[in-house]
């Protein structure tokens, strides 16, 4: 996949809100991986089903639709339809979308997904800049420019307080501070594309540094 921006990394490091600045910086479209695991686990949380019940997760992603927008300039997601880009940032959401993401058959279906918007983009505008955990390890491992952010778990968990604050949540910083290391470690510790750096990616610790002092190394990096 040419023309990819692989930008992986936990939550709390400024990558959705750098990958979407860099997208509309580059003219490039814009791939938030994210939201489509927590689009499903939404949507699993709906129906009742149960987030480590493996072929019940993957028949409702198959049942379900799920729409992406990949304009860094109109960020969207929908669910059969509806609208659900707050829905799916909720802590209810945050607490069961690791273990949907762990199931091995439900991202073969979203990777499958994910290559083919990324090519449809790539075809009509140039470059994609995808925001995820493993695009740079399995997505688009031919990437040619991929970055993995870092940030210590207490800057991390305090980007996310404020982003609840910001949601009109009420944010406990011990609370989203346990949240986040807990979803760390399931993330980096699944069996199916455990969270980690390619091997080849360019790191970047964010801890000491504004969204825009990244946005200007990676602006950087990409032009070279
Ligand atoms: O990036 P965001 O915090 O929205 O991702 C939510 C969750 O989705 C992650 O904690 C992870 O469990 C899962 N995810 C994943 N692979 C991706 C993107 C997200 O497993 N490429």
């Amino acid at each position: 996949l040419r023309g990819v921006v692989a930008l992986d990394g936990p939550s709390g490091t400024g990558k959705t809100t750098v990958a979407r600045k860099l997208a509309a910086e580059l003219g490039a479209g814009y791939l938030d991986t994210g939201a489509m695991y927590r689009v499903v686990t939404l949507a699993v949380l709906d129906a009742g089903v149960d987030p480590h019940d493996a072929d019940a997760v993957v028949a409702l992603a198959r049942s379900v639709r799920l729409d992406v927008s990949t304009d860094p300039a109109s960020p969207g997601v929908r669910l059969d339809g509806t609208d659900v880009g707050e829905a799916i940032r909720t802590p209810r959401v945050d607490a069961a979308v690791s273990a949907v993401s762990a199931v091995s058959d439900l991202r073969d279906l979203l990777v499958q997904r994910q290559r083919a918007l990324i090519e449809e983009t790539a075809r009509d505008g140039g470059g994609v800049v995808v925001d995820g955990r493993d695009i740079g390890t399995v997505v688009a491992p031919d990437a040619p420019l991929k970055v993995f952010l870092t940030a210590s778990p207490e800057v991390r968990a305090a980007r996310r307080g404020a982003q609840d604050t910001a949601a009109g949540r009420e944010a406990d910083q011990a609370t989203v501070l346990a949240s986040v290391q807990r979803r760390d470690r399931l993330d980096s510790g699944r069996a199916a594309s455990p969270l980690r750096p390619a091997e080849d990616a360019v790191e970047f610790d964010t801890s000491e540094l504004s969204i825009d002092q990244v946005l200007a190394a990676l602006t950087e990096l990409a032009g070279t």
